[in-house]
Parts: structure tokens; sequence; C-alpha cells
């Protein structure tokens, strides 16, 4: 049997519902189709439920350092990791609920739960279906990449995904990996009360980070008591006496349970994609122009799946440039964005911007300014310490070219920075503001005012 519609949205992503909501409401008849939980993985398997275990793992902590602030709790603390399982799954749960209710209840718009797959550039095939269309946005997000390690398949491993059916404490929880994801795991695990490894076959953690904050972040770990190996290179896992070991690293590291967060992979080798004549590149990501457009017209891809972001806020920021180009006649592009991210540990990282390598590989001149975060009184009153406030300026245009905010509330403070960025406006201008007393944000004018050349 074979439908027509206007437009057909192939996952329910961080992209998807928003655009079949501005498509199907100006008056086009709109499919969309999910395989797996609506809200996809920011909802069900990333962003959401992890923040939710990282606030558990955050009051663990604090209850174990509730001395320090005259605070008298008897007793050990504990954690009870079924509740901390149906906190996480009540608040994801909501999320996903909302998106699968939302969508359902959207008037020109059917909703298809299956596998989708392209039968042509304008066919997809799923529900027993052929669906046709003249537009067809593709949101399909990614997975976890599983490396060809010997052994893995046998031993058995936790993704991200399955991460989150945990309701038991890993006596031993070893990572592999040491980014983002690697990171905010291994804190947690260790707030809960398992031994945590982190392995990372790098020189350093989260090495797309400048040296001093990768190295920093190594240590708030280390001082939590996690064991972290760097240039490891991992010749095979097995399964010995119960546990499981990791060969071809200096020490023997031997954990109860392995979870495997070496990056992610696009969900596009399973989508037909050759039967629309779609490129992508070597490793699967959908080949797209700065507006998104794939190499096929009437084909674009949006979020994860097209390799130009890996964030909640890159796919909706995807959705808002196709949908303002296509139904309000603007000219938006990905290039216009600037980076922008955080790292769930505690304290966070917010990002803005160029690294300070980066921005020196780019050959430009630069002041950079910097504080520690004992030196700031918000931090000091909080007994939140660990971390640094670093900023980097172009010394010919005066504009700020990117910011690192390692330390309480760096997730928010940054944005301040960042969108003085996007004002294109000269340093001095958030220079001469004046913040809110006490917080970590007003430091950063005084930062502004100490730039030294770098
Ligand atoms: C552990 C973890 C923590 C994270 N934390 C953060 C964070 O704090 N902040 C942040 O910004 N980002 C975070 N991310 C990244 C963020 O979750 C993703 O960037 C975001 O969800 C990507 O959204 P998307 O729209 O590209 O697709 P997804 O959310 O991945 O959705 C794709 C959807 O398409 C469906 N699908 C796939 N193939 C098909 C098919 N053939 N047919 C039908 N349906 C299909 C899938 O089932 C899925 O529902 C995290 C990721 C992980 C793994």
């Amino acid at each position: 049997m074979s439908t027509t519609f206007d437009a057909i949205i192939i996952g329910t992503g961080q992209a998807g519902p928003p655009l079949a909501q501005r498509l199907a409401s100006s008056g086009m008849k709109v499919a969309i189709i999910e395989r797996g939980r609506f809200g996809g993985t920011c909802v069900n398997t990333g962003c959401i439920p992890t923040k939710a275990m990282v606030a558990s793992a955050y009051a663990a902590n604090m209850a174990r350092r509730a001395a320090e602030y005259g605070v008298t709790i008897s007793g050990s603390i504990t954690v009870d990791m079924k509740q901390v399982k149906a906190r996480k799954d009540r608040i994801s749960g909501k999320s996903n609920s909302g998106v699968e209710t939302w969508l359902k209840g959207m008037s020109n718009c059917t909703v298809f739960e299956d596998h989708a797959r392209f039968g042509s550039a304008r066919e997809i095939h799923a529900a027993g279906r052929i669906l046709t269309a003249d537009q067809i946005f593709v949101n399909v997000g990614g997975r976890a990449s599983i490396p060809p390690i010997p052994g893995l398949n046998e031993t058995g491993y936790l993704t991200n995904s399955t991460m989150m059916d945990l309701d038991f404490l890993p006596s031993h929880l070893v990572i592999l990996g040491g980014s983002y994801i690697a990171l905010e795991f291994g804190q947690m695990f260790r707030r809960f009360g398992s031994e945590v490894t982190i392995v990372e076959r790098g020189p350093r953690l989260v090495d797309r980070e400048d040296e001093d904050v990768s190295n920093a972040l190594r240590e708030i770990l280390e001082n939590e008591g996690i064991t972290i190996h760097v240039n490891a290179n991992i010749t095979s896992v097995a399964k010995r006496d119960g546990e499981i070991s990791i060969k071809g690293l200096r020490s023997d590291v031997r954990g109860s349970h392995l979870l495997v967060a070496t990056g992610r992979k696009p969900n596009t080798d399973d989508l037909g994609l050759d039967k629309a004549g779609v490129e992508t590149d070597k490793r699967g990501y959908i080949e797209v122009d700065d507006q998104l457009r794939t190499n096929i017209p009437g084909i674009w891809a949006l979020g994860d799946c097209n390799g130009k972001g890996a964030f909640t806020h890159t796919s909706y920021n995807d959705y808002e440039i196709v949908a303002a180009n296509l139904l309000d006649g603007a000219n938006r592009r990905v290039s216009d964005r600037i980076t922008a991210y955080a790292v769930y540990t505690d304290p966070p990282l917010g990002r803005a911007g160029m690294t300070v390598e980066q921005a020196r590989k780019s050959g430009r001149k630069l002041m950079v300014g910097q504080r520690p975060m004992t030196r700031i009184s918000r931090a000091v009153e909080k007994g939140e310490t660990q971390g640094f406030m670093k900023v980097v300026v172009d010394a010919e245009t005066k504009e700020i070219l990117g910011a690192s905010v390692l330390g309480t509330g760096g997730d928010e403070v940054v944005h301040s920075i960042l969108d003085v960025m996007y004002a294109k406006q000269p340093y001095k201008l958030i220079q001469n503001a004046m913040h809110i007393h006490p917080t970590v944000s007003e430091l950063i004018p005084t930062i502004l005012g100490e730039l030294k050349e770098a």
C-alpha cells in the first residue's frame, strides 16, 4: 500500500518532533516514523537520564561532605540504586511520554512505529507500507560505537543504553574511553559507591580540551578515588574467575562490569541510503551542506547523523535552521553557530568557542585571562573551589574567541560569554558590565581586565 505525504521525518530525536510540528502547522501532511523510544537518545539514554543520575550522585557526595558544612548526619551514607533508577525513570519517562503524546495528538501528522528504510529518493518503507513524499528529513541519531577488541563480545559489556537498566551497584566498573560520557558515568558511579577505573587510549582525558582543563579534570576524578590509565593499548578482554580482565595494560586491570564509552556512530547503516543515492562519509555520517541538504534534492539530514554536531542543542538548532529556511524564507546556516557544550562532571565544564590550543593554531595573536575557583568568592562560600575559568581573546579584533569554565555553575556561567560572542562585540562590553555579587559570573569582567598576551 502506498500513501503520499508532503513530508516524511525519520526519527523522533531532538529535531524530528519540532520539525513535524512546524511543517504540520503550516498545513503540510506529515508522517513521522520511530523505531524505538519516542524522544531518542537525549530523552531515553542520554542527557536527561544521565543528568538525573548525576544529581543523585551529587546528593550522595554532598551528604558525605556534610560535616564540612557543619551538618551532622548520623550513620553511613548509602545509595539505593533502585531508588536512583526509579527517580531517573520518572524524569526521563515523563519526557518520553510527553513526546509521544505530543506527536500522536498533532493535527496533520501521522505517526508510524517501525524501522524506516529508503526504497528510493522519494519512498520510505515502514510498517508494511510505502510512504512517499517530495521532502524527507532524516533524524536517526547515533549509538555507541564498539571497538573491535578481541573478547569483548564474549565477555559482555554495557553501553550508555544498557547502563540505564542498572538498579544495583557494580562493585568495580571499568570504563573504556576517557571522553565526556565516560567521565560523567565514572564520577557518578564512584559517588554511588563503585570502584571505578577509566581506561583511555590517548595520552590524556578529553583530549579535545586544552591540556590544563584535561589535567584538572583528571585530578578532580583521581581525588575522588577513580583510577585512570592513559596511553592504554588494550589487546583483549577476557572473563577470569567471574571478573572481567583487561589485557595489554602495564598493570592488571579487572572489574565486575565493563562500560564501553569509546565514541558514537550514526544509525545510517540500515537506512537504505544507497537506494536513495544519499552520500555518507567514511564513518557513515550523512554528508550535508551548510543548510543541512544532502546531495539529493528534497532530502535533509538533521542531528547527530550528519556529523555536524553531537549534542541535543546542535540537533535542535538543525531543526531551527531547516524550518526557518523552508518556511520563513530565511538563510540560516550551520556555520553561523558557535561551538558550545558542557561536560556534567562535578564541577561541570562549560565550553564556548575555541580552546586556547585551537585559537593558537588559527595563527591569531591572543590574550588569555584565567582565574582559579579558589579565588572566586561564590565558589569559596559554596565549598566548591575545584577548577578554573579561562577566556581567550583575539588581541587585534578584541573579540572573545572562546572560554572554558571548569567550576561550580560552569555550564550556566559560560553563556554570558557565549552571548557576547554571538553579538560579535569586543570583550570590553562584558568587562564594563555590572554583574551580580556573589556569583561566579561576576569575575568574568575581572578576568577580562587582567588579560595577558599568550
Ligand atoms: C550518555 C549520553 C549523555 C549525553 N548527554 C548530553 C548532554 O548532557 N547534553 C547534550 O546536549 N547532549 C548529550 N548527549 C548527546 C545527545 O543525546 C544527542 O546529541 C542527541 O540526542 C541527538 O539527537 P538526534 O536528534 O540526532 O537523534 P536521537 O536523539 O539519537 O534520535 C534518533 C531517533 O531516531 C530513531 N531511529 C533511528 N533509525 C531509525 C530508523 N531507521 N527508522 C525509524 N527510526 C529510527 C531512533 O530510535 C531515535 O529515537 C548525550 C549522549 C549520551 C549517549
